[in-house]
This record gives C-alpha cells, structure tokens and sequence, in this order.
C-alpha cells in the first residue's frame, strides 16, 4: 500500500498534516485557514475531494483556525472526543450537525482505510488527544502538544514507524527570552509544551530499527530555530552513542509551508 505523509504547516502559528494512502486522505488539524489547507494540497497534487475526513486534537486556535470553513464548504467530516466538541462548539463556533463526529478515547474507528485510535496527552487544554494510525503494517502516531509524555501516552509513540513529536523551545531561548514569567513557566510545565531537550532524551530512550522517520514538529516562533532542534536531537544521540543505521530520516517540519511528502512505502 502507498502510504504518504505531509506536513503542511506545523508550530504555534497553525498546525495541519495530511496522510494519504492511494486511493484516500485524511487530515490531522485544521489550525490554518481552509483557503490555506486547499492551496497546500493543491501545490502537493492532493485533490480535496480525496479527503474523508479531519482529526482534530484540541481547541486551540492553531489546530481549528480553518474548521469551521472546512466543515460547511467542503463537508468534511470531523472527528475528536465529545470533552473537545463541548471546548469547540460555541454561538460563534457552528459547525455542521452533518459533520461532527464523536470518538472515544483509546477505542479504534476506521476511516479511508486507516485504524485510528485516539490517546489523552497532557497539554493547558480542556481534553488533548494525540492520534496513533496503522496503515496495513505500517504505524503512524502524531502528538503535537504535550507538555511531558505521560504512561498513557508513551506506548502509541513507542510502536511508531513514523513518529510526529513536538519539539516546541530550546530551553535557553525560552529562559532568555521575552516572554513573562507566567508564561514561560506555563510552556515548560508537565501541562505545556516538550522541549528541545526532552524531546531528545525521550527519542533517545525509544529510538529502534523500526521507527523509520521521526519528524520535530510545532517548533515556537520566537523561542527555538530548527538547527536548534536538530542540534539537541544528533548532539543527544551521539552522548548515548547511538548510530544512524542510514535507514532513519530525521525531517524538521516548516512552520508556514508543507515539508517535503515522506513516503512510507519506500
Ligand atoms: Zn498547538
Ligand atoms: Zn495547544
């Protein structure tokens, strides 16, 4: 089975990642405005109709800018846990009745030929959840905003071929940087955001000849760089002596433009 991965914006400014096998898509986020998303898959040679659906992981405004949108021009159906519906909905948030759709925590749905499972994560929003997919035998999971990888959690980034993991600040920007206290020390708690360092530490811990492709994602603006991220992750791995085996493919993924398509069946 063909099996294609594409970031098509990734960070606090707004988060959307396409998979598709042959005949489908599907999207993890709608957090850029749906004008955006058509254009990005356009550029990429995905068509809009080939897309079943859009999995949503929280309320924040980077991941559901262009929800609404999508759902009432396009019809697309989308999928999140009812705590999230009830965070989302509002007299100026009208999503279609025709397009919600309501999955329960760790119970797998299906949806254009991929199993999806849905795990908590821990994050400053009413629910968060991360997205684990199996594509034949290929497994994918996605957790863009955690602020530490819980129990719960680790197993579903622990199975993955292709992981998607954030990697949101370097620790001395954010310690150096502008932000007020209160929000720096909201970044950095267990209900924030991964750092560069511990993002690193945890791959480090779980790093195996299957997990394939490892992608950094929801980079901060103002408190990381992507040479930053990389940095940590090869500086990490070379002090526990780990080797490339030349199979492994590290991708930083851009904030504002779609990263480079991975194809998994290769
Ligand atoms: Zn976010
Ligand atoms: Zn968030």
């Amino acid at each position: 089975m063909k099996l294609n991965f594409c970031s098509l914006s990734s960070g606090s400014s707004g988060n959307c990642y396409y998979l598709g096998n042959e005949f489908h898509g599907i999207l993890i986020d709608a957090g850029i405005s749906a004008t955006s998303i058509r254009k990005f898959l356009k550029d990429i040679g995905i068509s809009m109709q080939s897309i079943m659906g859009v999995l949503i992981t929280h309320n924040h405004i980077d991941h559901i800018r262009g929800l609404e949108v999508l759902t009432r021009k396009n019809s697309l159906p989308a999928f999140t846990t009812l705590t999230i519906w009830e965070s989302i909905l509002s007299p100026k948030k009208k999503i279609s009745r025709d397009c919600i759709r309501e999955i329960g925590l760790q119970q797998k749905f299906h949806l254009a030929g991929f199993d999806i499972e849905a795990f908590p994560v821990y994050h400053d929003a009413p629910e968060t959840i991360g997205f684990h997919i199996c594509a034949g035998d290929k497994k994918i999971t996605i957790a863009t905003d955690l602020g530490h990888i819980c129990q719960t959690a680790a197993p579903y980034l622990k199975k993955a071929n292709l992981l998607v993991i954030e990697s949101n600040y370097d620790e001395q920007m954010l310690e150096n940087g502008k932000y007020p206290y209160y929000l720096k020390a909201r970044i950095k708690s267990d209900n924030g955001h991964l750092g560069n360092h511990q993002t690193s530490v945890f791959l480090a811990d779980i790093i195996n000849d299957d997990l394939r492709n490892i992608c950094l994602a929801h980079l901060s603006k103002n408190n990381n760089t992507p040479e930053k991220a990389l940095q940590t992750l090869l500086q990490t791995f070379s002090e526990r002596g780990i080797n490339f085996s030349g199979r492994q493919r590290i991708s930083i993924l851009n904030r504002n433009i779609p990263t480079e398509m991975i194809r998994l069946d290769d």
